[in-house]
């Protein structure tokens, strides 16, 4: 922390931000290589959808996890991945018979890949049943159900982690490294985008479902990076929204969102969201000796790393590093952490305040748009 300190060479005085500092340094990351665990964690996952088939996916490369259960709404889709990842049909659950999960061995945790509106319920549902959680992003729709989901895993002594699974992605912590190495000179200010041309039939177009629009969605990706890209919270927020009146996906939730935040050290952020465009997820960040940028940042794959700054010794550094990993790599380190942590008795990187802090925000974001939350 003391380092993160000297780099950006101001005082960030909230521990909150500190700890994220910590949790997101290259070192910490490093030190936690997860190693296979003898006995697999069983993962029921909560909700088979697209989400939950790169988890799916990923979790086959994880010694240290395994899939054991299912939870649909739709049986025939449950079976038939039930059959591909050799999980027993008498291990299927609907929704509403999920809880007698409790008596069943084989799971030790979940993964809820569900509507952003019922993470909550079957986060809650799930910790009663004994069960550790792995929750998607964003980890609900309101503050007041965030803190709900961490007093009940508390209470129930079960880990939960926020899917975030940038925090253990190579580009971004080759970024976030540079950064805290004072590669690029004191940092100045960010620039972050994430959006794409939704669907008209998408829940996420639904308020009751999503919590709100591309901000709850993908505009969460840039809101959390430019906390661990500065390793600070940020002290003041201020968004705009705009949605087309006459789009009929834009009846419920915003359109755009764009905001700027400022951080205690003096680095300010401009970020924007949308469902309206095709917007490759990214970041720029200058310092006072050059830039770095991931873009895509956020993708599963096919990230990119380029940077340009004046190197201690006086001489022009120029990177372009291209990460030729591929989908679902992500989702493998994100379930091999998090098998880590439930084994090791260990705090997952990503807990469920680092989530809740995004709920905050979001909230302050939504109320200077004007935007009502759930
Ligand atoms: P999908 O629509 O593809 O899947 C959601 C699944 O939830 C459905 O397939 C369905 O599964 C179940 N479900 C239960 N009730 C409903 C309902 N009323 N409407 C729709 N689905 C329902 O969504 P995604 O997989 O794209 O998103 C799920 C979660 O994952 C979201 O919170 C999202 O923010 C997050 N996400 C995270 C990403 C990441 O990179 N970390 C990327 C994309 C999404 P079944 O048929 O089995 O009941």
């Amino acid at each position: 922390m003391s380092i993160t300190r000297r780099q950006f060479g101001r005082q960030i005085t909230a521990m909150s931000a500190l700890s994220m500092a910590a949790r997101f340094s290259p070192r910490a990351l490093a030190q936690s290589a997860e190693s296979a665990s003898p006995q697999p964690v069983g993962y029921a996952i909560i909700g088979l959808g697209r989400i939950a088939d790169h988890f799916m996916r990923g979790i086959q490369a994880s010694p240290g996890s395994k899939v054991t259960a299912l939870v649909s709404g739709h049986r025939d889709k449950a079976e038939r991945i039930a059959a591909q990842y050799n999980v027993p049909k008498s291990s299927i659950y609907s929704y509403e018979e999920m809880d007698a999960m409790r008596s069943n061995k084989a799971v030790e945790a979940v993964y809820v890949a569900l509507p952003n509106s019922m993470h909550a319920e079957y986060t809650i549902r799930s910790a009663k049943a004994g069960k550790h959680v792995l929750c998607e992003k964003p980890m609900a729709v309101s503050v007041a159900e965030s803190k709900s989901m961490i007093d009940a895993c508390n209470q129930a002594n079960v880990k939960l982690m926020i899917a975030y699974r940038c925090h253990f992605e190579p580009t971004n912590l080759k970024a976030v490294k540079l950064i805290h190495d004072g590669e690029i000179g004191k940092v100045q200010s960010i620039q972050s985008a994430f959006g794409f041309d939704i669907g008209a039939t998408e829940w996420r177009l639904n308020k009751k479902l999503a919590g709100g629009g591309p901000m709850m969605d993908v505009g969460i990706y840039c809101l959390n990076a430019t906390r661990y890209l500065t390793g600070e919270e940020p002290s003041d927020l201020r968004a705009y929204a705009t949605s087309d009146a006459s789009d009929p996906r834009f009846k419920e939730v915003e359109e755009n969102l764009v905001w700027n935040t400022k951080f205690p050290s003096g680095v300010v952020a401009s970020c924007n969201t949308t469902y309206g465009a095709n917007m490759g997820g990214y970041y720029r960040v200058y310092g006072s000796r050059g830039w770095i940028e991931a873009s895509p940042a956020f993708n599963y794959d096919g990230l990119r790393l380029r940077a340009e700054y004046l190197g201690r010794d006086g001489k022009w550094v120029s990177l372009d590093e291209p990460n030729l990993e591929k989908d679902p790599i992500q989702f493998t380190r994100q379930a091999d952490h998090f098998s880590a942590c439930i084994r090791r008795n260990l705090t997952p990187k990503t807990p469920g305040e680092e989530g809740l802090r995004d709920m905050e925000l979001i909230a302050r974001l939504y109320n200077s748009a004007g935007i009502t939350m759930l």
